[in-house]
């Protein structure tokens, strides 16, 4: 049974001390925290937060990992786009007019509840209160009865597909208030969450911060389609900052107003059911999917299948969609997720994104819960098409045919010279609306026409308020032609991976934590080598001035081979600096001692096992390439080269115990 509030190593997880280290090694920190006791400085200032030296290496790498396994896997074309965007374009997108949450207000308190959340957490304080009580004896009247247990339990499963009227609903039914202070909240109101703000001194101009970095890729669509001469499916990537100005930002990384996204907007002809050319390379990987039907039945048990059978039987609805959720748990488990804290979740219907006609999401389970990290929606045509009615920019693929195609079909003719006389300032509009009749309606109408000698065409409002116009046989004609057609024109596609970096990197902290059995003091973050801050600790045994040149010398061949590396020549046990250095999650240390001087070797450690192997320092410099480019496991080198087990005459023990009196030797 999955349990996030177990570790790697099937602890208990502790909150608390996992977000003491955190702190203690600085890995981020809340903003301006200096500032949080000023006078004139206001609590709403929360959910920013600055990234220390190694939460700033460790989301690098990740993105540097994410740029290696999409952008150039798959031959990406990565821009970089603005995040300041005028009100126009957000307001064609649908930002402006839906990209909202829910929210209560507490009269009482001046506290803003996102209303999901809300009655979320007061029923599953209900539940955990109901579980603890016992029916006869202690706190009895928490005690819920079976049938009101299980209705919690349903709303629960399926809280993202509650709209404000039917939170409304929920906070009545259930007398939900506000868990500070128990006060009554008023009903919910939809709150934006975009930050606005103006632009240039005249300040005519709103624009808004970028909720997402997916419409500066839209926006050049066409410079890109050129770019890459036009061929199709391709693929834009951007990574940068979103700001969301959430109701309540909690949960440290996980809600915050300002973060790093990652998007993909992949660019695929509608036609042909969007099959991908590299989807049977991922096709037998086996994924875990929460179902939307499983969900609307109050339920949570995930169908593990093949991502192949997945999308035959239209459990995910096209090869490339699902070409893309098997490369992102490839890529999650790759940078230190625990696949078995990891699922994907579709969407319910009310749940959707305004634009979005399928979506799963990556969650990962951390101990606040299951956490949507990466959104894979198909945006359809929807970006394209709006961007394009607005501007009248075609954002279209035109393709020559393989064979001319031959069309037949109605095609409604007015005759110019008497339209013009007839309806004068009306003439404009009524050739538009002609223009804008469909096959089936002309098709209509040729039949109307063909019996009455007459027919009524709706329009735009006409001088006289009419919204229709009747046109007698004599000004319209209806008639099939026949045409040939050798190019093809459509509106692309977009099926859109997006991945909050920040949500990510907290996950793995979270699923790489443990603790050493014989000390819980002693904690480990067993970060993937490929993401690990620091690759290389360098320890010198204790200040003996012979070991310098050697340290310098190891750490400046590690340098030139670009991997990081840091030494600790301070003035503790090497099992201090060890146990420090296996809190920042690094996953190989160098021990430099008197064996060193007198016969060139020097000791190679790994994190998780605290195992030691000695060799000389071309050998341990190889296997570290190696292990960095996981063409040799530790398994492996550990069994190539000498085991290291303190016989020497430094006489240390595994992991460096017993050496804190070696210092100042
Ligand atoms: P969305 O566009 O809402 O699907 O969000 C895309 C991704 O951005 C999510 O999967 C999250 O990983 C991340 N994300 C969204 N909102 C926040 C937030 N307030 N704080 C941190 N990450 C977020």
């Amino acid at each position: 049974m999955v349990n996030a509030t177990t570790t790697l190593d099937g602890q208990p997880f502790s909150r608390a001390q996992f977000e003491a280290l955190l702190k203690r090694r600085l890995f981020y920190t809340e903003a301006f925290e200096i500032y949080r006791t000023a006078p004139n400085f206001h609590g709403d200032n929360r959910g920013l937060f600055d990234y220390g030296p190694p939460g700033c290496a460790l989301l690098n790498n990740i993105i540097n990992e994410w740029r290696k396994h999409f952008v150039i896997e798959e031959n990406m074309l990565e821009i970089d786009t603005t995040g300041i965007t005028p009100e126009p374009v957000l307001k064609t997108s649908g930002h402006v007019d839906k990209f909202a949450d829910w929210m209560c207000r507490d009269p009482v308190k001046g506290e803003y509840l996102r209303a999901d959340h809300l009655v979320e957490s007061v029923l599953e304080t209900r539940l955990e209160k109901s579980r603890a009580a016992t029916s006869d004896g202690k706190n009895k009247a928490d005690k819920l009865d079976d049938a009101t247990a299980k209705e919690f339990e349903e709303i629960l499963a399926k809280i993202d597909n509650y709209g404000g009227p039917e939170l409304r609903d929920l906070i009545k039914k259930y007398d939900i208030r506000n868990p500070n202070g128990n006060g009554e909240v008023q009903d919910p109101i939809a709150f934006n969450l975009m930050f606005q703000s103006t632009i240039g001194p005249s300040a005519a101009s709103p624009v808004y911060l970028r909720p997402e970095t997916a419409q500066g890729q839209f926006l050049n669509f066409r410079k890109l389609l050129d770019f890459c001469q036009g061929t199709m499916p391709f693929a834009s990537a951007c990574v940068g900052k979103s700001y969301r100005n959430e109701i309540s930002p909690r949960s440290g990384l996980l809600r915050v107003r300002e973060f790093l996204m990652a998007e993909i907007e992949h660019f695929v002809d509608p036609e042909g059911h969007k099959h991908h050319e590299r989807f049977s390379e991922v096709a037998d990987i086996e994924l875990p999917f929460l179902e939307k039907d499983t969900q609307l039945s109050g339920k949570t048990t995930l169908t593990t299948v093949s991502i192949g059978k997945a999308v035959e039987t239209k459990l995910v609805d096209n090869e490339t969609l699902g070409y893309f959720l098997a490369r992102v748990y490839l890529f999650l488990v790759k940078i230190g997720v625990d696949k078995t804290k990891l699922r994907f979740r579709q969407h319910l219907a009310n749940e959707m994104a305004h634009y979005a006609c399928d979506c799963w999401d990556a969650e990962l389970l951390t101990s606040y819960g299951w956490i949507e990290c990466v959104g894979c929606a198909d945006r359809s045509a929807y970006d394209l098409s709006v961007h394009s009615n607005a501007t009248g920019t075609p954002l279209v693929v035109k393709e020559a045919r393989p064979e001319p195609l031959e069309i037949t079909e109605w095609k409604a003719s007015l005759e110019k010279k008497l339209v013009g006389p007839r309806f004068k300032k009306d003439a404009k509009k009524i050739e538009a609306a002609v223009a804008s009749l469909g096959q089936d309606a002309l098709g209509a109408l040729a039949d109307e026409l063909a019996s009455k000698a007459v027919i009524t065409v709706p329009t735009a409002e006409l001088a006289d308020g009419k919204t229709s116009v009747e046109l007698s046989s004599e000004i319209c004609s209806i008639d099939k032609v026949t045409r040939v057609e050798n190019t093809r024109e459509y509106t692309p596609n977009v099926i859109e991976p997006s991945f909050g970096i920040g949500r990510i990197l907290y996950s793995v902290l979270e699923h790489v934590f443990w603790h050493r059995r014989q000390d819980s003091a002693r904690q480990v973050l067993s970060l993937p080598i490929l993401v690990a801050p620091t690759k290389v600790l360098l320890v010198p045994l204790s200040n003996n001035p012979g070991f310098r040149p050697v340290v310098k010398s190891l750490a400046s061949r590690l340098r030139a081979l670009g991997i990081a590396n840091n030494v600790d020549a301070s003035g503790v046990s090497i099992g201090r600096r060890y146990a420090r250095n296996d809190e920042l999650g690094t996953p190989l240390g160098i021990t430099v001692d008197f064996d060193t001087l007198s016969n060139g070797t020097i000791t190679l450690r790994e994190r998780d096992s605290t195992l030691q192997v000695r060799a000389s320092e071309d050998e341990i410099i190889e296997a570290i390439k190696n292990l960095i480019a996981g063409t040799e496991s530790w398994e492996q080198v550990s069994k190539r080269l000498p085991a290291f087990t303190g016989q020497g005459q430094d006489g240390q023990g595994q992991d460096g115990q017993g050496q804190d009196d070696r210092w100042d030797n």
